[in-house]
């Protein structure tokens, strides 16, 4: 291996006492005093290597090594130190600490590389304090206006702008677009096809697109005692069997389809009623985009067919959305050829879940590397990963941002 794997555990373990909980995870909630902490010494480790650190309005840290064509767009690598609440030690700290080892490595090894490096960690990855996620990069790429963020508020009406001045981290650097030469992200797979099949390592060529729908229901209130069964029109039983519909619907389309109905409620909801107004989330998401929209034709074809059949009406919006993004074939093509190099199994997928590395797909060539996640266990302080494929997930980044940094 190129990297040194004992300085990297030690240092993914420091960071790890920041915030930790009794479950062996972290709670680093962003722009809280744990959140602040991480960055104070992310910081500090930034300056021992050498690096030259700017902070932006958003609190994003780019710590940046000198390349050769110093004015060039940087290649950069990084991820997040934010955390969900009582999440996992590896989720985002792996893709910021694993580029603070690459640089340390290329320090040692007098390395020099033709475009400048920068380390970034994005604010508020997770989003769960101030939704939504990824705001510190969704500003950075021009998707998110900065009034917008800065007035977020979380749950107990704490702004997002006093909280970011609050822990110090209001920098002075534009949070704006700029071109950037390459970004790589290494991140825990945060599921379970890796560690299933026994690849080491995963080549992230896209991240999913998502669509949102939000379903309402109507039929009509009345005693669930002398209403003869044929003269009901309840919402509920409509809803119940649309949504068993749309359980059916990912296996039609594609084994790696997902359809999940998360959110639901129901009125009046008491026991002697029948219901008359029923509302549901759905969540779908794959790469494809004929995919995506044949799912929602079926969807809304299982709906309009139950709500017919039980005289209901609905009414279907959709509440959000992404388009898939695919990443830049030759950054992937340097992941790949980085594991070819040092003899590691690895496979082609796509990320299911968002990542920053979304956003800085829109400012320059992106690709993301995955690492075995055990039991796929993410978004937990069960979390946990072999310390093995954490070795090999930093030297594959190492390896890849070498070849970035100077293409
Ligand atoms: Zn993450």
């Amino acid at each position: 291996m190129l990297i040194n794997p004992d300085r990297f555990r030690r240092s993914m373990e420091e960071m790890a006492r920041i915030g930790a909980t009794k479950g062996g995870g972290v709670n680093r909630l962003t722009l809280t005093d744990a959140d602040r902490e991480a960055r104070d010494l992310f910081a500090a480790w930034a300056d021992d290597a050498g690096l030259d650190l700017q902070i932006d309005e958003m609190g994003n840290m780019f710590a940046k090594r000198a390349g050769r064509e110093n004015d060039a767009p940087p290649a950069m690598a990084g991820s997040h130190l934010d955390s969900v609440p009582n999440g996992g030690r590896f989720d985002g700290s792996l893709g910021v600490l694993a580029a603070l080892e690459a640089v340390r490595t290329l320090n040692d090894k007098n390395i020099s590389t033709r475009r400048p490096i920068e380390i970034v960690n994005w604010t508020n990855e997770e989003g769960p304090r101030f939704p939504p996620s990824m705001l510190g990069s969704g500003v950075f790429a021009g998707a998110i206006p900065l009034e917008a963020a800065y007035e977020t508020r979380d749950s107990q009406g704490a702004r997002f702008l006093d909280e970011l001045e609050r822990i110090g981290y209001r920098g002075e650097a534009p949070c704006a677009p700029r071109s950037i030469g390459s970004y790589l992200e290494l991140h825990i797979e945060q599921g379970p096809a890796l560690v299933s099949e026994g690849v080491q390592v995963g080549v992230v060529e896209g991240i999913f697109g998502l669509t949102w729908l939000r379903v309402t229901m109507k039929g009509e209130r009345d005693h669930a005692g002398p209403t003869p069964m044929h003269m009901r029109r309840d919402a509920l039983v409509g809803a119940a069997r649309t949504i068993a519909a749309i359980r059916e619907v990912p296996a039609r389309l594609h084994p790696e389809f997902v359809a999940t109905v998360g959110e639901f409620s129901l009125s009046p909801g008491a026991i002697n009623v029948i219901p008359d107004d029923v509302r549901f989330s759905v969540d779908f998401r794959h790469s494809e985009p004929e995919l995506l929209a044949e799912a929602r034709r079926l969807i809304e074809e299982a709906a309009h067919r139950e709500a017919a059949e039980e005289n209901l009406e609905v009414e279907i919006q959709e509440v959000g959305g992404s388009t898939p993004t695919a990443f830049d074939a030759g950054v992937a093509g340097a992941v790949r050829s980085a594991c070819e190099e040092s003899g590691y199994s690895h496979r082609s997928m796509w990320s299911a879940a968002g990542h920053d590395a979304r956003y800085a797909a829109d400012l320059g060539p992106t690709a993301m590397i995955f690492v075995p996640c055990i039991a796929g266990k993410s978004h937990s302080e069960e979390e946990d990963m072999d310390w093995e494929d954490a070795y090999r997930g930093c030297d594959v980044l190492t390896r890849a941002l070498l070849k970035t940094a100077d293409s």
